[in-house]
Order: C-alpha cells, then sequence, then structure tokens
C-alpha cells in the first residue's frame, strides 16, 4: 500500500506504534490518558478498529451491532479511528456517532426499491472516475479511501477496498474530457477521501485542474476534518493554501461530531481558505 499515507512512516516510530488493545481502551475512556501520538493522523490510522474482537473490548455491542459486524466484510467494511471512537456514548445504542460508525444488522436488509448506485453516478460517467452529470459541474472520484467507512454512504459500492487511488493515465483521461468541455465551470474532487491520499499527490491533482482556464471553482468533498482531523496539519494547509481560492466542502452529519480536535488552529486555518 505505497499509494495510501497510511504506509508512510509517522514522525517517529514510537509515535507509529500499533497500540495494544488495553491501551487503547484507556485513551478511548480518559482522555488525559492519552499519549501524544493520539494526535498523529498516521497513528489514529494504524489503530483503526476494524473487527469484531478489537471492538467488544472497547465498547458494549447490542446482538445487532454484532450480527452487523460480522457482515460488513469486503466493500464498506468497518473501520473507526480511535478518536472517532471515543466520541460515542458507550452506554447509549442510539448515539448518533455509533450509528454512522458501527454496522447493524438491519444495514444488510436491501428493499427491491433500494438502488445500488442511488446518484446515478455511473450512468453519467464519460470516462472512468469522473462523473459529468450537470452541464457546468463534474465530480472527480480519486480514490475509494476513507478513514471512516460510514454506514449510510451513498457510494458503498464503490469504496473501502483501498485500492490505490486513480493512476495518472486515467487522471489524465478526465483532464482530457474537463479540457474539451468548456461548460464544465466547478469541479468537485471526491471519492472515497481526497484526503486520505499522500498531500504531494493531491497537490498534482490540484494543480493541473487549477492550470485550466474555464475551472472558476475547485472544491474538495471530505470527512476527513470530522473523522480524523489530525490530518489537517499545518503543511496540508499550506498546500491547499497555495491554490486558492479552494473551497473544502466538510460533512458534518451531527453537532456531537464537533469537537476541540475539529475547532483547532489548522482545521479552522482550513476553514478559511476559501
Ligand atoms: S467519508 Fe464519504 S465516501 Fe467515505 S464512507 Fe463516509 S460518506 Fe462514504
Amino acid at each position: 500500500m505505497e499509494w495510501l499515507s497510511i504506509s508512510s512512516e509517522p514522525p517517529s516510530s514510537k509515535a507509529a506504534k500499533v497500540a495494544v488493545r488495553s491501551d487503547l481502551a484507556e485513551y478511548i475512556e480518559c482522555p488525559s490518558s492519552r499519549p501524544e501520538s493520539w494526535n498523529d493522523w498516521r497513528w489514529q490510522l494504524k489503530n483503526r478498529i476494524t473487527s469484531l474482537e478489537a471492538l467488544k473490548d472497547l465498547i458494549p455491542l447490542t446482538r445487532r451491532e454484532e450480527e452487523g459486524i460480522k457482515r460488513a466484510t469486503g466493500r464498506l467494511a468497518m473501520a473507526i479511528t480511535p478518536y472517532f471512537l471515543s466520541l460515542i456514548d458507550r452506554q447509549d445504542p442510539k448515539c448518533p456517532i455509533r450509528k454512522q460508525a458501527i454496522p447493524r444488522l438491519e444495514e444488510f436488509s436491501v428493499s427491491s426499491c433500494e438502488m445500488v448506485d442511488p446518484c446515478g453516478e455511473d450512468s453519467h460517467s464519460p470516462v472512468p472516475g469522473l462523473v459529468h452529470r450537470y452541464p457546468d459541474r463534474a465530480l472527480l472520484i480519486v480514490t475509494d479511501s476513507c478513514a471512516m467507512y460510514c454506514r449510510y454512504c451513498t457510494r458503498k459500492r464503490m469504496v473501502g477496498e483501498e485500492h490505490p487511488p486513480m493512476p495518472i493515465d486515467r487522471f489524465d483521461d478526465a483532464i482530457k474530457y474537463i479540457k474539451s468541455k468548456k461548460s464544465i465551470r466547478d469541479i468537485l474532487i471526491s471519492g472515497g477521501d481526497p484526503l486520505m491520499m499522500k498531500t504531494e499527490v493531491l497537490e498534482d491533482y490540484i494543480k493541473r485542474l487549477r492550470a485550466i482556464p474555464h475551472l472558476e471553482v475547485i472544491r474538495i468533498g471530505t470527512r476527513v476534518p470530522v473523522t480524523l482531523p489530525m490530518r489537517v496539519t499545518g503543511e496540508l494547509v499550506a498546500m491547499l493554501r497555495k491554490y486558492h481560492p479552494l473551497y473544502i466542502s466538510i460533512h458534518f452529519s451531527h453537532p456531537k461530531e464537533i469537537s476541540a480536535k475539529t475547532t483547532s488552529r489548522p482545521r479552522i486555518e482550513a476553514h478559511r481558505l476559501c
């Protein structure tokens, strides 16, 4: 997984260590016990909770959750950052953070009127990875990876397998298409989550889009500032700032997702980019 920021070495190997389970339980329950590495987004990714066994040690689960986790394999498998898990009310099965992160049995009950591609993206894709449904705007799907997999995701058909990001030849085709359609003035970079990519890869994509004269608006759609706010570092903000004006569409689903981490300095700076 060379392509994923997750595989990059964090600032110190100590910070990169996968936490032992009992430590993780303590960090989640007791904020004052958290080590400095808690604030390292790579540590958070390495310590994502991805199995029933691991989650059971950290939070009491309902039977429906246990069944849901067992079924959530492959695409949109469970992956929860320790940070996001720490926002969950462990005693409340109806906690809104919990319902977004922990699969439940009901998720696998699919009615005949439900659609695999509810936004009709696949049928409006002139080149792979690009959706052009409205005349003046287009959507670039650059990765299938996210920090946390939201149980309500409308792209569950394509996210969660953590493949490498859009390869350069495919990106070239998308750029060629956008250049050929002068009506496109607004591009949304999405996924998956674009902020899961290495900063330099994301910069390369943004730089090439910024060079297209008829593109007035470049947007990045992300939930990373909500589920992995540590990723919004000064370095990332400095890179994004070079391409001002950029618009970051941050998807908050509930007020309980707003914490001191989501509102800290680099995150506020990022919010001010536009
Ligand atoms: S971050 Fe977005 S793309 Fe990823 S699982 Fe959540 S809703 Fe889906």
